[in-house]
């Protein structure tokens, strides 16, 4: 039941991969989260926050930041349980991708800094190129474009040599969004050619993203890219082509989220603007505006206002256009105070994961911790015993002799002295030892990397060790000694390994007692018998 429902989670994980790079961002919503419901079921913390990963970047792909923040922060808080560093670093780079989405494009850099020291040991090329696209991104948003640019070039040749052509695509179209701020700069301080040099070389890029994201059928990538292009064709005085791209757009197969569609539209409402058709422009621009006021992104509220705005200016409705300027305005300095408020919600948010984590980990740590000793429980003896199976250890078990009469001379609560005392020599011990209290005055102890021949005088030691601990004090007259049954993994394999260091147990119980008994000087077999 339960490996047929791993097989299924991974299978559809692979699924919505696959309908992250075709741009079905909406099928891929819907089935990342039925994936949650299984995965949070299973228990499973890096198949939860894999899942969670494609919900937050389905999210961005659509234009749901505020909901995709919550489940990319989740999946970071997640990982971390786990040891997926890709996992890790994918996650924080969606994660930062969101902030950058949301105005906190200084936060977006932090966490997408932090992704690239993630993912700078992986394996997969394709990953670092994302990690390193969303790192550039956010820089190009703090206008970092100088920065920006070398990291982009880094992430296209890595994209390109993992062979990941929606990567690819993602990353021309970034480059050419970098090199267009580029040529505004030139422009703004006058260096005319320079800014028209840098546009072509936009457009170059940009038609490449086309290209790239036609081939591989990446509509999300595409539709960007797109709609750049016509702007850019528009701003080299290509009308044609600006119409054609856009013509594409219209064309694209799927239903789409508001992000795109909002792109779309105030694109579209520019260049209708630019070719005199200003009763259409005002229609599309009026339903993008209506569109970004619904929409957590604030970028996109400001910019579809101030086209509204443009647009009536021009069709001499100058009562509409100051309107529309004021909303804008208000909207500009709304964004202002939002930012604020989204920022103290991210620290909130982190704290609360943080908190969550600190939780997880200091029950973890209790429920591994035996109440009496506070040395490691047989919980947490049995989790490292299956860690370990396949390497050389040796295994033993102590049983302090007649604790039953101590009980009986002094007191129970002697008893309990006794044991706490006793663990905490043998906790204490250290390093190739672990000790474990099995229960009642039975303890185990692992000896990592040891055969039972190197093992044997660590026993021995142990042993000595106990019998000379001051005991006196606890209660006059009070002495205790064990008997250790010793194995080891060379000899013994699986579980066995207890059940003979149990028997060995025995036989030093009946040789006498405040002894070891190992393989070499006992007989295991007449024992038994
Ligand atoms: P042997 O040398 O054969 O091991 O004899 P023994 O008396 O140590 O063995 P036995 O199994 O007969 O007795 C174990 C005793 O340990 C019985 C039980 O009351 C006592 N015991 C188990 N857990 C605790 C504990 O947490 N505190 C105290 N004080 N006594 C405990
Ligand atoms: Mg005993
Ligand atoms: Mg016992």
């Amino acid at each position: 039941m339960t490996e047929a429902n791993l097989t299924e989670l991974r299978a559809g994980l692979l699924a919505c991969r696959q309908m992250s790079r075709t741009g079905r961002s909406t099928e891929g919503l819907i089935e990342a989260q039925r994936l949650l419901v299984v995965a949070r079921k299973l228990g499973d913390p890096g198949l939860t926050a894999a899942c969670l990963t494609n919900i937050g970047w389905f999210c961005l792909q659509l234009g749901y930041a505020d909901e995709g923040l919550a489940s990319a922060s989740e999946a970071k808080a997640l990982y971390f349980e786990t040891d997926n560093h890709d996992g890790q670093a994918f996650a924080t780079a969606v994660y930062s991708w969101l902030l950058v989405e949301l105005g906190l494009s200084d936060l977006g850099f932090t966490e997408a800094d932090a992704a690239v020291q993630m993912a700078r040991h992986t394996a997969l090329p394709a990953l670092l190129s994302f990690v390193l696209g969303c790192k550039g991104m956010a820089l190009m948003m703090c206008r970092q474009d100088q920065l920006a640019y070398p990291l982009l070039e880094e992430a296209l040749a890595l994209a390109e040599k993992g062979n990941d052509p929606s990567t690819t695509a993602m990353t021309l179209v970034n480059m050419g969004f970098s090199v267009v701020s580029q040529a505004e700069f030139a422009e703004a301080a006058g260096h005319v050619e320079d800014g028209l040099r840098l546009r072509r070389k936009a457009m170059m890029f940009n038609d490449r993203a086309i290209d790239t994201a036609r081939a591989c059928g990446d509509l999300w990538n595409l539709r960007i890219a797109l709609c750049n292009g016509a702007e850019l064709a528009q701003g080299l005085g290509y009308r044609e082509m600006a119409r054609a791209f856009l013509d594409e757009w219209d064309s694209l197969p799927g239903t789409v989220g508001p992000r795109s569609r909002i792109h779309y539209l105030y694109t579209r409402g520019e260049l209708l603007t630019a070719w005199g058709q200003l009763d259409e422009a005002l229609a599309v621009c009026k339903e993008a505006v209506r569109l970004a006021a619904n929409g957590a992104n604030l970028d996109h509220r400001v910019n579809t206002l101030r086209r509204l705005s443009d647009v009536e200016a021009a069709l001499g409705n100058h009562q509409g256009a100051l309107e529309h300027y004021r909303a804008f305005h208000e909207a500009f300095v709304y964004q202002m105070g939002e930012s604020t408020r989204r920022r103290a919600q991210v620290t909130e948010m982190q704290l609360e994961n943080e908190r969550l984590r600190l939780r997880a980990d200091r029950l973890e740590e209790e429920a591994s911790k035996d109440a009496l000793t506070g040395i490691f429980n047989r919980r947490a003896f049995e989790s490292h015993f299956e860690r370990i199976q396949g390497e050389v250890f040796s295994f033993a078990i102590l049983d302090i002799d007649h604790f039953k009469s101590v009980n009986d001379r002094f007191s129970h609560m002697t008893g309990d002295a006794v044991l706490q005392r006793l663990a905490g020599v043998l906790g204490a011990w250290g390093e190739p030892v672990s000790a474990y209290r099995l229960g009642g005055e039975e303890f185990a102890l692992i000896v990592a990397g040891r055969g039972q021949v190197e093992a044997m005088p660590i026993m021995e030691a142990i042993r000595v060790a106990l019998e000379q601990t001051l005991w006196s004090d606890l209660a006059p007259g009070l002495a205790i000694t064990v008997s250790i049954g010793l194995v080891d993994s060379v000899q013994f394999a699986g579980r066995s390994v207890i059940s003979e260091a149990d028997r060995r147990l025995y036989a030093a119980k009946t040789q006498g007692r405040n002894r070891v008994v190992g393989g070499f000087d006992t007989e295991p077999v007449s024992l038994r018998a």
